[in-house]
């Protein structure tokens, strides 16, 4: 069996940097609910319409909508990255392949409001930081020249809403995980290197 993963924490405490070089490591897709949501808003689909109130609200989508969209893209035969999924119990218990570990990502909320508020993203998906991790011509993303944008989510008041829904829903969804003895903590904190060694340290582990 393939590795079946889901990478959770906070608002940007490093899911999508994280789980992509995981999955890249592993050769399993990655699946961002976060990514395939923007990707329905930005190609106007029913579903993105539906979904659109609820990611500029900071609030998370209903359970029904995010399954919909997930299940049009997980193959249950191979492997995987979750990425920011399952963010409730809900979703945890719906999910027909079982997972094998769940990752959380911890870091403090001012550093997330730090790393978000000079968060930059292309309309691919490219994602800069402004003083972290800045591109060469600023405004500009480095791998495909698109311009660069501020997500409409990470203004800091749509953060704060978007840690009391983590706080809400997907931290029962932690407890229940730590108690089905699946849950590996990890120390979001400092450069995507360092929090790339301990998560390995951590799968070795675990
Ligand atoms: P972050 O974790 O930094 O908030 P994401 O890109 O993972 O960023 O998620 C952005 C938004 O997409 C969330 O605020 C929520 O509205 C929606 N979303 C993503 N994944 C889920 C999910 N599994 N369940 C419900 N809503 C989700």
């Amino acid at each position: 069996m393939t590795l079946r993963l889901a990478m959770l924490g906070p608002p940007a405490s490093g899911k999508g940097t994280q789980a992509s070089r995981l999955a890249e490591r592993h050769d399993v897709p990655h699946l961002s609910t976060g990514d395939l949501l923007r990707e329905a808003i930005a190609a106007a689909t029913e579903l993105g319409e539906r979904a659109r109130p609820f990611l500029e609200r900071g609030e998370l989508v209903p359970d029904d909508l995010v399954l919909e969209i997930l299940s049009t893209r997980l193959d249950p035969t191979a492997g995987f990255v979750l990425d920011g999924f399952p963010r409730t119990v809900g979703q945890f218990e719906a999910l027909e392949v079982p997972l094998e570990l769940a990752v959380k990502l911890e870091i403090p909320q001012e550093e997330s409001i730090r790393r978000i508020t000079g968060r930059r993203v292309c309309p691919d998906g490219h994602v800069f930081h402004v003083d972290y991790d800045p591109p060469e011509e600023p405004g500009v993303c480095d791998l495909d020249g698109e311009p660069l944008h501020q997500r409409e989510d990470d203004r800091e008041e749509i953060v704060r809403t978007r840690w009391r829904e983590y706080e809400r829903l997907t931290e029962p969804l932690l407890v229940r995980l730590d108690g089905e003895g699946l849950l590996v903590r990890v120390d979001g904190t400092g450069d995507p290197d360092t929090v790339e060694q301990r998560v390995r340290r951590a799968l070795d582990q675990g």
